[in-house]
């Protein structure tokens, strides 16, 4: 069950440690239970340029997905979100707490007139697009 989701037992045991319950690890699961689709893709980190300028002003131009939430399997740029959403695959953001993650859907922006992504309207502090950790090299 827990290989299933790609939780690591040396972390399930650092989240358990961090104090997360066993409820909220068990609310976890039976959400990615309901989500159910492998068309559902969690991003777990973002690339947003220009770097220095704040995420309000800056765009989205890659982003990771993975199982794990601190860290990335496949980095995705822009162009590739955006036709893998025109083939229905959706996205969310997940934040680094089990179980808070937000939709992801794609705007036009005003002063590029170019397609972009953000965080639905309703997504939390802790899993908005603009919050959730930085990708790093590799
Ligand atoms: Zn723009």
């Amino acid at each position: 069950m827990r290989i299933d989701l790609g939780l690591s037992m040396p972390r399930l045991v650092e989240r358990l440690r961090l104090g997360v319950t066993d409820g909220s690890v068990e609310r976890w699961e039976k959400n990615l239970n309901r989500i159910g689709e492998p068309r559902r893709t969690p991003i777990t980190c973002t690339r947003q340029e220009p770097v220095n300028e704040p995420t309000t002003k800056a765009h989205m131009v890659a982003v990771g997905t993975g199982s794990d939430p601190g860290n990335y399997d496949r980095l995705w740029s822009l162009a590739e979100v955006l036709t893998a959403m025109d083939q229905g695959r959706t996205f969310y953001a997940q934040g680094e707490i089990p179980g808070n993650i937000a939709g992801v859907e794609k705007y036009l922006c005003p002063s590029c007139t170019r397609m972009h992504i953000r965080s639905s309207p309703d997504a939390a502090a802790g899993n908005n697009l603009d919050n959730i950790r930085r990708c790093l090299s590799r």
